[in-house]
């Protein structure tokens, strides 16, 4: 998984994590590489040294072995070590070689040139930097010795290196900090995946159930006695919940996975919409010994763009909700204008949410203590799905609950304007 990839693992062309106002590092690398070995070429013309051409030449081969070696290795990541190395050797070979062809071996441009190389390497892992710089380090002082430099020469080495283990902590730190949200965020994909695939997978079956149950009620395996027909009632009650749960997820996983939720938006009058839903339950109120009413108010209220599938999803819910969760009383669904928004309420006279539960009662899979009082079957989906599909459609979404009084949940949709038309 491309996620689960830390620093040191980090290949030249792989996907890395990616933070907000990032700039493309890499190619600002280049950039200031190939500078550099010009104004190394530069100075070796200026400064009118021995072998200039050949070295001249060195240089160019060796840019372009760097960038055919990266180039090779794309999409491969057994040769990546081995690349990074080469990678490694070669820049400290090519410097080395200019430094002692051209007298510069005990030149300050050398000594920085190799530690300016160490710590563009660590962009690659803090271990293939470390070996650069002890490659650069122990070639520099072997060099240094060979040349009988004087003792005050060597005194730029631990200087320098100081500014080299500084970039070092610091690519250590990121380094962890990098690996560390890497996984986070490969366990959170690995979820969505898995809730995606879960929820796709269950669909098929919730729907085989369907059918033999129908086939069943229907009779055509033959006549069911009245205490079979009541099971079959139950378990085609219960794969609605499966099949209530299942859709939930699928909902979430497109809305977390990122694909974007496609709303089909149109002009739409809430009453009717409202008048279908309650229409749809008012069966399952009655047989809890409920009431559901529509408090409709006289003449129409303003149309709203809306996509009417999902807004009816979420007032089912909302009065799925209210009837589960009531024992006795009225379910009251009202719907009004207020400025530039249609706001449209459910309310019940049921067991009611505990004060602390309300902060949490629109996170996913959050589920009060009050389930426990009747009993009720749920994943805490609704809620949760519900407010991010009113926010889709610029609107809010509010709970207020007051325990063993009832609940009323509040949403507001904006009224659709002339360029919705
Ligand atoms: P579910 O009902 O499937 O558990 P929801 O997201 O629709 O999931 O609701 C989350 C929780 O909020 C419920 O488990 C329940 O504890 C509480 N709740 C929702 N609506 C009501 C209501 N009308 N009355 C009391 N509690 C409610």
């Amino acid at each position: 998984m491309e996620y689960m990839q830390g620093t040191n693992n980090q290949t030249f062309n792989q996907e890395k994590l990616k933070l907000p106002g990032e700039v493309n590092i890499e190619i600002l690398v280049h950039v200031i590489r190939i500078l550099l070995k010009t104004a190394v070429v530069a100075f070796l013309y200026y400064s009118g040294a021995r072998y200039f051409l050949p070295l001249s030449v060195y240089i160019i081969i060796s840019e372009v072995l760097d960038q055919f070696s990266v180039y090779i290795s794309k999409g491969k990541p057994r040769y990546q070590a081995f690349v990074k190395v080469f990678y490694v050797i070669n820049s400290v070979a090519v410097i080395t070689t200019v430094a002692f062809f051209a007298n510069w071996v005990t030149d300050d441009f050398y000594l920085f040139y190799l530690i300016h190389i160490s710590s563009a390497m660590l962009m690659y892992g803090y271990k293939i930097g470390l070996f650069s710089f002890v490659l650069s380090v122990s070639l520099y002082s072997g060099l240094l010795f060979m040349n009988n430099a004087p003792p005050a020469i060597y005194l730029r080495l631990p200087l320098l290196s100081l500014l080299f283990f500084r970039l070092f902590i610091n690519q250590y730190r990121f380094g962890k900090t990098e690996k560390f949200l890497n996984n986070v965020l490969g366990i959170e994909k690995a979820k969505q995946d898995f809730i995606a695939l879960a929820s796709h997978n269950l669909r098929t079956p919730v729907s085989a159930v369907y059918g033999y149950i129908d086939l069943l009620l229907r009779g055509d395996p033959g006549p069911l006695n009245e205490l079979q027909t009541g099971y079959i009632k139950k378990i085609k009650m219960n794969n609605q919940e499966l099949e209530r749960t299942t859709e939930s997820l699928l909902q979430i996983s497109i809305f977390e996975i990122g694909k974007g939720v496609n709303l089909f938006k149109q002009p739409s009058q809430i009453e009717l919409v409202i008048e279908d839903t309650v229409e749809k339950f008012t069966q399952a109120a009655k047989i809890k010994g409920l009431e559901l009413i529509f408090e409709k108010e006289t003449g129409f209220l303003p149309l709203v763009d809306i996509d009417v599938q999902k807004i009816t999803a979420v007032l089912s819910n909302l009065m799925d909700n209210a009837i589960k969760y009531t024992k006795k009383g009225v379910i009251v669904v009202n719907a009004t204008k207020q400025e530039d928004f249609i706001k449209v309420s459910v309310k019940d006279t049921g067991v009611g949410i505990p004060p602390e539960d309300l902060p949490k009662i629109f996170n996913k899979f959050f589920r009060s203590g009050n389930v426990l009082v009747y009993n009720q079957t749920g994943a805490g989906l609704g809620l949760y799905l519900g407010k991010q599909i009113i926010e889709l459609h610029g609107g809010r979404m509010s709970i207020d609950s007051i325990i063993e009084r009832g609940t009323t949940v509040t949403f507001s949709l904006p009224v659709a304007k002339k360029e919705d038309f």
